[in-house]
């Protein structure tokens, strides 16, 4: 019989990274409350029209990469139904905000979500068929002041604080503007009118692109296209003056806030609902898979979907990318426990758990040891687990004085028992 494996493109997460992954998570939530974000958790499968309307069709994700299938009627009452995994949240977000009314609170809304998302791609290094985005999005009405280029500016400082926050090195956020929902067709006319001449020299997906989807050739990565791209009018040319001056003004709060970015012409992101801003942060550590996020404006998605006008802005950090990036950096140095307790002697074991139990309710944490080990074994096993050992024997126990030792320093002291938690957590912080 063969052994079962998890499926491609998926991974198990152990305890070796999963304080990373926990840690990143936490950072984010804590940014997102100094900045008013509240949490959402939408559904991970939806209706596939859902992502056939809102992220477009001819996208790669929907043309591609979507987990799909006919959900079968349980009942006569049901019908069939196609549903997707989701590939992206924001479809999701924004159907709730649609589906609970949001809109009609007349306030901005302000929600981030943390989950999996799922696509058919090929696996390699930073790209999963089951990846985690921590993601979020700002959306309301118009009089609710979402469309202002401050609410852009302040996204963009508040993902440069998170990455900062993160200890992240080195990021560059890149950015552009697609320009409205009217502008857009202007400049794919003059792409496709550009391309007209050049297309037969390109790679074949450009090529099919130029049909379908013209603005996707400014993201082809085939080395010999480059030269005609950069070449290619620029969509900046083609923005009127409403979408110029919301550019010029994200910029300038940029600028003010002393938060550095990269104008990127060819960036115009993968997801047909972008309108205006749209922004990247990479990361060279990354190699091929650079993006540790994406995101944009999108003013019409709420229309598209069926909802009320709803201008937003939001973005999705690549969660597992974060976690390489980390890694890579050596910030993610092994988190050792506060102490290791070692009972000598089995019989010493109810009172070193009865110890265990106080030192962790005073918020250390601490790895329980058995009487039965030799204290050698002992000393090896803590050694690796934890900063400290503190050994718990006959002596201890009838004077109540222990014997703690510091792996860092290598120094053993002897400390009373009402005093351990105190030592133990002020030597943390050395
Ligand atoms: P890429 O150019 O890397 O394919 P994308 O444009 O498809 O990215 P988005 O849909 O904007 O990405 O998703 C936002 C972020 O989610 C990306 O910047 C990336 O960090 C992460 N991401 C996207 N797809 C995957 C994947 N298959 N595995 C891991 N992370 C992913
Ligand atoms: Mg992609």
């Amino acid at each position: 019989m063969s052994t079962l494996k998890a499926v491609r493109g998926t991974r198990d997460l152990l305890p070796a990274e999963t304080g990373l992954w926990n840690r990143i998570e936490a950072t984010a939530r804590s940014v997102f409350s100094r900045y008013g974000f509240g949490e959402i958790r939408t559904p991970v499968f939806e209706d596939t029209a859902l992502f056939a309307r809102g992220v477009g069709e001819e996208t790669d994700i929907v043309s591609k990469e979507m987990y799909t299938w006919e959900d079968r009627a349980r009942a006569q009452s049901e019908k069939t139904q196609s549903l997707t995994l989701r590939p992206e949240n924001t479809a999701g977000v924004v159907r709730a905000y649609i589906e609970h009314k949001l809109g009609e609170t007349g306030q901005l809304q302000k929600l981030y979500y943390i989950g999996p998302q799922f696509r058919r791609e090929r696996p390699q290094r930073g790209r999963y068929r089951q990846f985690s985005q921590i993601g979020a999005e700002v959306i309301g009405p118009a009089s609710s002041g979402s469309e202002s280029p401050l609410r852009d500016a302040e996204v963009l400082e508040m993902l440069a604080s998170l990455l900062d926050e993160l200890g992240i090195s080195g990021w560059v956020l890149k950015l552009n503007s697609v320009g409205s929902a009217s502008d857009r067709p202007k400049y794919i006319e003059t792409l496709r009118a550009a391309l007209m001449p050049v297309v037969g020299q390109m790679c074949v997906d450009c090529q099919r692109r130029a049909e379908t989807n013209p603005l996707r050739v400014l993201d082809c990565k085939v080395p010999e296209d480059q030269p005609i791209i950069d070449a290619l009018p620029k969509i900046a040319d083609s923005l009127d003056a409403d979408s110029r001056a919301h550019f010029a003004a994200v910029c300038a709060a940029l600028d003010a806030a002393g938060v550095p970015y990269e104008r990127d012409h060819r960036l115009v992101r993968g997801l047909d609902y972008y309108t205006r801003t749209t922004f990247e942060f990479t990361h060279g550590g990354l190699g091929a898979q650079n993006a540790l996020l994406g995101g944009g404006r999108y003013d019409g998605l709420s229309e598209l979907i069926g909802g009320p006008k709803a201008p937003g802005i939001g973005f999705a950090m690549g969660e597992d990318r974060l976690v390489l990036t980390l890694q890579a950096q050596e910030a993610a140095k092994a988190v050792l426990l506060d102490t290791y307790i070692a009972p000598v002697g089995e019989v010493q074991n109810p009172a070193a758990l009865s110890l265990a139990r106080s030192l962790r309710r005073s918020g250390l944490s601490v790895e329980l040891g058995d009487g039965a080990f030799r204290v050698k074994k002992s000393f090896e096993a803590a050694d690796k687990v934890a900063r400290t050992i503190v050994l718990f024997g006959e002596d201890e126990a009838n004077s109540g004085i222990l014997t703690v030792k510091d792996f860092s320093t290598g120094i053993q002291s002897k400390i009373a028992r009402a005093d351990l938690a105190a030592a133990l957590l002020s030597s943390r912080n050395k």
